[in-house]
């Protein structure tokens, strides 16, 4: 909390971070291999991004593939052969 008002004439604070986000982009009806049921699997794409007052500005990592069963909700990262066959 020093850097709010330390050394300065008027109280300076950058608020950054970084906010990742998930986006449907499509389902797949495939075997979940947690509950073993052959359900539609929503294929979830993450973005990550820099953000400075809340504001996302420009991702920060590669984005991620995962899949979410919609029958256990299970959420696990799709392997490349998922992911390719989108
Ligand atoms: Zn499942």
């Amino acid at each position: 909390m020093a850097g709010l008002t330390g050394g300065y004439p008027f109280p300076m604070f950058l608020l950054f971070g970084l906010r990742s986000k998930d986006h449907m982009v499509a389902t797949r009806t495939m075997v979940c291999e947690v509950c073993g049921w052959n359900v539609p699997q929503a294929v979830l794409k993450r973005t990550t991004k820099f953000t400075l007052f809340f504001i996302p500005l420009f991702p920060v990592r590669p984005s991620r593939t995962f899949l979410q069963c919609q029958h256990c909700s299970a959420f696990r990262p799709a392997d490349a052969h998922a992911a390719a066959l989108r």
